[in-house]
């Protein structure tokens, strides 16, 4: 036995070390300052007037609800909450979409759960499948998309220096995709640069994915916070109706809120409402090789919202509060300096300066504010009164 082990060395001595999460880092980092005039715009969270992340009101009421309603805690089974499932798809797709009995649905561990089912869903039914995934993307995507085995094909999407999208380049290299390859695309509020295709864009990958038979993989975490319900999901809708195939990764866990509580949805788009079936089987066996079923509470809560038209209604209202909050920060900032102009178009809680790593560690040391050395920051972790001094530390930067 002792030679075994000698031989082989122990199970977990084989282990590499791994770096920690440099946002988790920043968060430490920005705790620890005791400097009081600091400014963490680092953490990707909604943050109100005061710098909290409140519970929206329509959620405390509605877990007061479930608290009071709930009689069992049995299993709900690998689909999580059907009823939740049915109301999200109307507001992804619409009610033309809602109908549409080629899209299937399934309750996920957040959005990261649905991007991670949606890769598994893909690798069973093709392991040669690639995906294009423009850069910069959400540093999470080329993890949670890969370790499913899914191969990834980089494209250009965004020039922070240039502070534009990349269009051309980026339709440029689609034409290298084949029948049957994917693309990632944002729904709107583009993490981490906030630029949003605009709508004649869309149009124009949604005529590709047509005319090729590509399949979009959308991932739409922020709905809401970035020009109304609507007009957020417009994208989205467009290359889905386009698309004779699709995955749509859907979270709650911004726009209701409750992050912590992992909510979120995948909805897959098949070739008939029979293939459609097929999916969801497939959908409920992956679930429950990773998960088994999706953590109840997050969407419960969401469901009780959504089926209350007062609770709605109120969401709804809370939601427009954070979405005209996010923009008026991007204004004030968009209106300092010519050199931040850019920040008022873009759209969601993140923008990009055009700034160096060293630029980035400097506005920690000097200023203290905290931002990823990438040069995302969160627009949404400023404050009314931290507003014109973040934009005055960034614009000296820039000056050098
Ligand atoms: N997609 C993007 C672009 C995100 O920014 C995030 C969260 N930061 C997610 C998906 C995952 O969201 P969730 O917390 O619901 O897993």
């Amino acid at each position: 036995m002792a030679d075994a082990a000698g031989a082989q060395g122990m199970l977990f001595d084989r282990l590499q070390e791994q770096q920690s999460d440099s946002l988790l880092q920043l968060i430490a980092l920005a705790n620890a300052d005791p400097r009081v005039e600091k400014i963490d715009v680092g953490v990707g969270v909604y943050r109100d007037a005061a710098g909290n992340t409140p519970i929206l009101r329509a959620v405390k009421k509605a877990e007061a609800i479930l608290h009071e309603t709930q009689e069992t805690k049995s299993y709900l089974g690998s689909q999580g909450d059907a009823r939740f499932v049915e109301l999200i798809k109307p507001i992804v797709f619409g009610e033309a979409g809602a109908g549409d009995e080629r899209i299937v649905g399934v309750q996920t561990p957040g959005g990261c759960g649905a991007l991670r089912l949606g890769a598994e869903l893909i690798e069973a039914a093709d392991p040669d499948a690639r995906i294009f995934v423009g850069q910069p993307t959400w540093p999470n995507h080329m993890p949670l998309i890969e370790c499913a085995g899914v191969e990834m094909v980089k494209h250009p999407y965004y020039d922070p220096a240039g502070k534009r999208i990349l269009f051309d380049e980026m339709m440029d290299a689609l034409q290298g995709a084949r029948a049957g390859d994917l693309i990632l695309l944002h729904g709107c509020c583009h993490n981490p640069t906030g630029a949003d295709l605009s709508l004649d864009q869309w149009k124009a990958v949604a005529e590709l994915v047509s005319s090729r038979g590509l399949i979009p993989f959308v991932d739409i975490a922020y709905q809401g916070l970035g020009n109304g319900f609507e007009a957020d999901a417009e994208g989205t809708r467009l290359v889905v109706e386009a698309a004779e195939q699709a995955l749509i990764a859907q979270s709650c866990d911004k726009n209701f809120g409750v992050y912590r509580e992992r909510t979120g949805s995948l909805f897959v788009k098949g070739t008939s409402a029979a293939n459609a079936k097929v999916i969801l089987g497939n959908l409920l066996g992956l679930a429950r090789t990773m998960w088994s079923m999706p953590p109840d509470h997050g969407a419960a809560v969401a469901r009780i919202i959504l089926d209350t038209p007062e609770l709605r209604a109120d969401w709804e209202a809370e939601v427009k509060e954070m979405c005209a909050r996010i923009r008026s920060l991007r204004r004030r900032l968009a209106a300092y300096d010519e050199r931040l102009a850019y920040i008022g178009d873009q759209n969601g809680m993140f923008s990009m300066l055009p700034l160096s790593v060293e630029a980035v560690e400097g506005l920690r040391e000097s200023h203290g504010i905290y931002m990823a050395s990438s040069g995302r920051f969160n627009v949404v972790g400023l404050s009314d009164e931290s507003v014109d001094r973040f934009a005055a530390a960034v614009v000296e930067k820039m000056d050098g």
